[in-house]
């Protein structure tokens, strides 16, 4: 999208407060800041807990200090997305006043025998879509869902390359808003961005699929997209993304050793001389970051040592 070639560099990175900081996040955020230093750019940490109940007490802290000692270095405050409900509320009813959106009270099971995309995503079959929109009230545990139509979005990811998805096809019309009334990520997700000025995002690649869903809603919304940079996801021996549910490590207590190792999973220069401290290491970074080295795939196997127990491993 075109925007005033006067807008400053801003990258944001965008924890879900889950649990603590493991390597597969590291990645993600040595290379949205590695980036954002390299252009003279701004950096913003922004908690994404719009998802209340899989928020973690002292997640958000032990998120916060990891970052700290591992050398980030932010702009402003910490922005939270669990106070930023107004603006969620608002764009949706820009959504509605635009009959974008429609109520859709489909039981989860219903849902569950919904096709598959070759994405590996149901799609939802347009169950409510007719009904929704004549009816004026809103059932109370319903789900707002957005119509997709016929769009096909098309962006360039910075690293990946040329993507396109026919929404209708690969994933029918989504939710918004969930039917126990907590707005969906990619809708807050969008706001935010929009809202904190972010010119472009750095992130895992287990979002790329995602980002048509989110420059969709910015179209709907009238907001600039931003450029899209998706880095591979760290992924464990067992071929899982790392993650709380796959037993991911926290990060050990000496940061270097895991920048090091984010650094070499994003295939980076190394320095000539090891560092003693993050700031030397993040001043090595500044310089030397190149996009052109990043590995153009979807994931990479993680160090073993820093990507805890697989899943297959422990018990389900
Ligand atoms: N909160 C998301 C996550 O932790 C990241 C969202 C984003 O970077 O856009 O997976
Ligand atoms: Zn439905």
């Amino acid at each position: 999208a075109a925007r005033p070639a006067t807008a400053r560099y801003r990258g944001r990175f965008a924890p879900s407060p889950t649990g603590p900081l493991h390597f597969g996040s590291l990645v993600a955020a040595v290379a949205s800041y590695a980036d954002a230093l390299a252009a003279g750019g701004g950096w913003l940490l922004r908690i994404e807990d719009v998802d209340t109940p899989r928020t973690r007490p002292g997640a958000e802290d032990a998120i916060v200090r990891a970052l700290s000692q591992h050398g980030f270095r932010w702009d402003g405050p910490v922005v939270r997305q669990a106070d930023r409900t107004a603006m969620y509320e608002a764009a949706l009813a820009h959504l509605t006043a635009q009959h974008a959106i429609y109520a859709c009270t489909c039981t989860r099971r219903a849902l569950e025998s919904a096709p598959l995309a070759a994405s590996g995503e149901r799609v939802y079959p347009g169950t409510c879509r007719a009904r929704g929109a004549a009816t004026g009230t809103r059932p109370v545990h319903a789900a707002q869902r957005v119509r997709v139509g016929d769009a096909v979005v098309e962006f360039v990811d910075l690293l990946q390359g040329p993507q396109r998805q026919a929404l209708a096809s690969d994933v029918g019309d989504f939710v918004v808003r969930r039917a126990d009334g907590l707005f969906a990520y990619r809708l807050a997700v969008v706001v935010d961005d929009a809202a904190q000025g972010v010119t472009t995002i750095v992130r895992g690649a287990d979002l790329l699929s995602s980002t048509p869903r989110q420059i969709f809603l910015q179209r709907l919304l009238a907001l600039a997209t931003p450029y899209y940079l998706h880095v591979p996801v760290a992924i464990n021996a067992a071929g899982e993304k790392l993650s709380k549910q796959t037993h991911a490590a926290p990060l050990p207590a000496d940061p270097l050793p895991s920048l090091l190792a984010a650094w070499g999973f994003l295939q980076q220069p190394p320095p000539l001389a090891a560092p003693r401290t993050a700031a030397e290491f993040w001043a090595h970074a500044t310089r030397a970051w190149s996009r052109a080295r990043l590995p153009p795939v979807a994931m990479l196997p993680a160090p073993r040592a820093l990507s805890g127990t697989p899943c297959s491993a422990a018990k389900r």
